[in-house]
């Protein structure tokens, strides 16, 4: 099954970005109505489901928009490197607007109009990458992410209503649980508690698809995981797999080019919505 999807990647059913989410089919419901919805059956399992109600978030660009630490490393990348970047490189990452930085190094070359095409921009762009890396994928520099409106106070909401709360990320644990949690805590995520779970990938995990999935199976083994919030589209789809019964729900903020099939029912979210009181 496996090698079937890997061979099939090329084929014209399997879509990227703004081609998956015209191709998938959403289902009507508004945010506000579905996450009411969630909350009500959240309320209902939580006494009297022999496994407890559980819902699973990733965090990258799903709870926090990851876009000011790449911002803040590519303008270190532009001090630190100078001296080996060409003319144009330099001058458009000394004066980068956090507006201009893409998903990935490649979209925020292109939205400044450097081409990847020439040699010179190219060996630019392996070094700028690299000093990216380095960094992206540490504690040190997480805690200039900034959590999506309102993300705190839904995921909160959630579980104080009796959800247990499943952080499901592709960052590395060895390099980023410490400063993780610290920022789960400044901004007012569920954390430290005994109903909230981190799984983070270690050293040997495979791809973040093929991760999540195994988790999201195991969990569904001691959980009733209602719904699952994910802004990458492989990954969503590897865990409605994994999980056919709970709401699969696309956060549309940004994600990765990589290509996979079109959606079947998933939910669409923008932004978090404003709950009820009640
Ligand atoms: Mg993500």
């Amino acid at each position: 099954m496996q090698v079937d999807i890997i061979r099939d990647m090329s084929s014209p059913r399997f879509h990227s970005r703004q081609d998956w989410i015209l191709a998938s089919q959403f289902r009507p419901e508004a945010e506000a109505a579905f996450c009411a919805q969630l909350e009500k059956r959240i309320l209902t399992l939580a006494d009297s489901s022999k496994k407890p109600p559980a819902v699973i978030f990733d965090l990258d660009s799903t709870l926090y928009e990851v876009c000011p630490r790449t911002h803040l490393i590519l303008r270190e990348a532009a001090d630190s490197l100078s001296r080996g970047l060409p003319g144009p490189v330099k001058r458009a990452f000394n004066s980068l607007l956090e507006s201009q930085v893409g998903y990935s190094i490649s979209d925020t070359f292109q939205n400044l109009g450097l081409p990847l095409q020439s040699p010179t921009i190219q060996k630019a762009w392996t070094k700028i990458k690299g000093f990216w890396f380095d960094r992206f994928f540490s504690n040190e520099y997480l805690k200039h992410d900034r959590p999506y409106l309102l993300a705190p106070e839904f995921v909160t909401r959630l579980h104080k209503k009796g959800a247990h709360i499943l952080y499901l990320t592709g960052r590395h644990d060895e390099k980023m649980r410490i400063g993780t949690l610290d920022c789960l805590e400044r901004d007012g995520f569920p954390v430290g508690d005994p109903r909230v779970l981190l799984r983070m990938k270690t050293g040997t995990s495979p791809d973040d698809a093929a991760f999540k999935a195994r988790v999201a199976r195991a969990w569904g083994e001691r959980f009733n995981v209602l719904a699952c919030f994910e802004n990458e589209p492989r990954n969503l789809i590897r865990l409605q797999s994994a999980l056919p019964k709970s709401m699969a729900v696309f956060v549309n903020t940004v994600c990765s080019d990589k290509r996979t099939r079109p959606g079947n029912r998933l939910f669409h979210l923008k932004l978090f919505p404003k709950l009820s009181h009640s």
